[in-house]
C-alpha cells in the first residue's frame, strides 16, 4: 500500500483515521459527525455532507481507545462495563489504554448486584 504524504494542506484539519479499521476515507454527515466510509457506508447519497481524508498512522492506541468507547457509550450516563471491556480486547485494545480511556471520558466503574458498571460523572 503507498503511504500518503503526511504534510495536509493548511486549510484541511488534520483528521485520525478511523478507530476500528484504520480507514483513511471518511465522510461527514449533515449532522456533523464523522462516519468511517468502510465501517459506516451512507445508506444514501444525500446523507454526505463532506468526503474527507483522514492523515495515515495518526492514530495513537488512546485515540483509536477514545474513539472505541466514544462510539459504545454514546450519550449514555451509565453502562455495564463487562460487554465494553469484552468488545475493547476484540477490537485488540490493552486493558490499561481502555481505562485511561474511560477516565478521560469522564466515567468512574461503580460495583453494583449486577457486577461492575461505569457511570458518567456529573
Ligand atoms: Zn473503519
Amino acid at each position: 500500500m503507498p503511504r500518503e504524504c503526511k504534510v495536509a494542506p493548511r486549510r484541511t484539519p488534520v483528521l485520525p483515521p478511523c478507530w476500528r479499521c484504520d480507514g483513511l476515507f471518511l465522510w461527514r454527515s449533515r449532522d456533523g459527525a464523522l462516519h468511517c466510509t468502510s465501517c459506516e457506508p451512507a445508506r444514501a447519497h444525500y446523507l454526505i455532507a463532506e468526503r474527507l481524508r483522514a492523515v495515515p498512522g495518526s492514530l495513537t492506541a488512546s485515540e483509536r481507545a477514545i474513539g472505541f468507547l466514544t462510539a459504545k457509550l454514546k450519550d449514555r450516563q451509565d453502562a455495564a462495563a463487562e460487554p465494553i471491556v469484552v468488545a475493547a480486547k476484540r477490537a485488540g485494545i490493552a486493558p490499561a489504554t481502555l481505562t485511561r480511556a474511560r477516565w478521560k471520558l469522564g466515567f468512574r466503574s461503580v460495583k453494583t448486584r449486577q457486577g461492575w458498571c461505569w457511570v458518567r460523572r456529573q
